[in-house]
């Protein structure tokens, strides 16, 4: 008699395809939102990334806002395709 098995094939762990990219996003100090600077970098490379400080007009409160690393918080790209 032949044993049958019910058991799901193992899941192979995805290969990780293409860079992990990251979209900066910094915190509107008038409103508390996090803002899009509209730059990205690969997360891998972001912990060895200097900056020089930045500015970037805010979409929030419309005033512009200087910022450096660590002012960044890393968040998904909000848009892939535009
Ligand atoms: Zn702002």
């Amino acid at each position: 008699m032949a044993t049958r098995f019910f058991f799901d094939a193992p899941r192979r762990p995805k290969p990780k395809a293409g860079p992990n990219i990251k979209s900066l996003l910094v915190r509107c100090p008038s409103t508390s939102k996090l803002t899009d600077t509209g730059k990205t970098i690969e997360e891998k490379l972001w912990q060895t990334a200097t900056l020089k400080t930045q500015k970037f007009t805010c979409a929030h409160c419309g005033s512009v806002h200087t910022w450096t690393k660590e002012d960044v918080i890393l968040g998904r790209p909000t848009s892939v395709s535009r």
